[in-house]
């Protein structure tokens, strides 16, 4: 954890908008009570150009699941930039420094799951203007914790504003982590020579050399198309464990992969076609 911390600190140094989270835990009750609650304290510092004459732009802190429950936070706090009760925020066009405290429940934090810290700064309409995440170790029960964290806050992401535009099926699928009914995909049946791309950021993921058809009802490769673009998690949902298969560009559930697959890799990736777009080679010559 700690090197990975380091990584994240000389990565996000190239980056104009540092989010530097001093984090403490404290006990709300008396020692001689069960613990409940624990507190996050935390202060946010930015350089850059907030919207600080909108009245309603906030930052929004969020601690929650690291991936498949991802909109489902466990604790959550707003602050407005401009709240005049809150003296310890100091904002001025060029840098923000915002204060803030989640406090959020032990009875929901298990040790098999790891936990994001996100922030995200809105303006009035809830426009995303900034985001950051960063993964935290709050599973232990004790007050020894790190005590400053770093979040990178980069600019809203070209990628986005597309998550708007998805189906509903799409947007349940790729950011819910639910899958849609088998042999409902055109893609499943599809044997075009093409590639098949993240239907959120467009990131190449797949490619029909490695399509095969597993009979399933949902588009299987044995292979991803550029190692990287793919990445894995535990999942322990409905009480199985499987690997669940998202974007590494933007997080998007793609589905999960499984032992069973052919050679050469015996691996079965199965995918929800509503996750992907297909572009043939036949359109590229065009
Ligand atoms: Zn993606």
């Amino acid at each position: 954890m700690k090197y990975y911390l380091v990584f994240l600190y000389i990565f996000t140094a190239s980056f104009l908008f540092n989010l530097t989270i001093s984090k403490q835990q404290e006990n709300l009750f008396d020692q001689s009570k069960r613990l409940t609650h624990a507190i996050i304290h935390g202060e946010v510092h930015g350089n850059g150009t907030l919207p600080i004459e909108d009245k309603n732009s906030y930052l929004l802190v969020e601690l929650r699941l690291s991936r498949d429950d991802r909109p489902r936070s466990i604790a959550r706090n707003k602050i407005k930039f401009n709240n005049n009760n809150n003296n310890n925020n100091n904002i001025t066009t060029q840098s923000f420094t915002l204060q803030f405290k989640l406090k959020y429940p032990l009875s929901k934090i298990s040790p098999h799951n790891s936990y994001i810290l996100s922030a995200k700064i809105l303006n009035n309409q809830n426009k995303l203007i900034y985001i950051g995440d960063l993964h935290v170790p709050i599973t232990e029960r004790k007050n020894e914790q790190a005590k400053y964290l770093v979040i990178n806050v980069i600019k809203t992401p070209s990628w986005y504003n597309n998550i708007d535009k998805l189906s509903l099926l799409a947007y349940k699928v790729t950011q819910w982590g639910g899958t849609e009914e088998a042999f409902t995909s055109e893609l499943y049946t599809n044997k075009k020579s093409g590639i098949y791309t993240c239907v959120v950021c467009n990131s190449t993921l797949f490619s029909s050399k490695h399509k095969y058809n597993s009979g399933t009802g949902w588009p299987s490769f044995y292979q991803v198309a550029i190692e990287g673009n793919v990445a894995t998690n535990i999942d322990r949902k409905y009480g199985m464990t499987r690997t669940e298969v998202h974007c590494a560009k933007c997080k998007a559930h793609l589905g999960h992969v499984f032992d069973d697959g052919p050679q050469p890799t015996y691996m079965r990736y199965c995918i929800n076609g509503v996750a992907l777009q297909f572009y043939s080679d036949e359109n590229e010559m065009k």
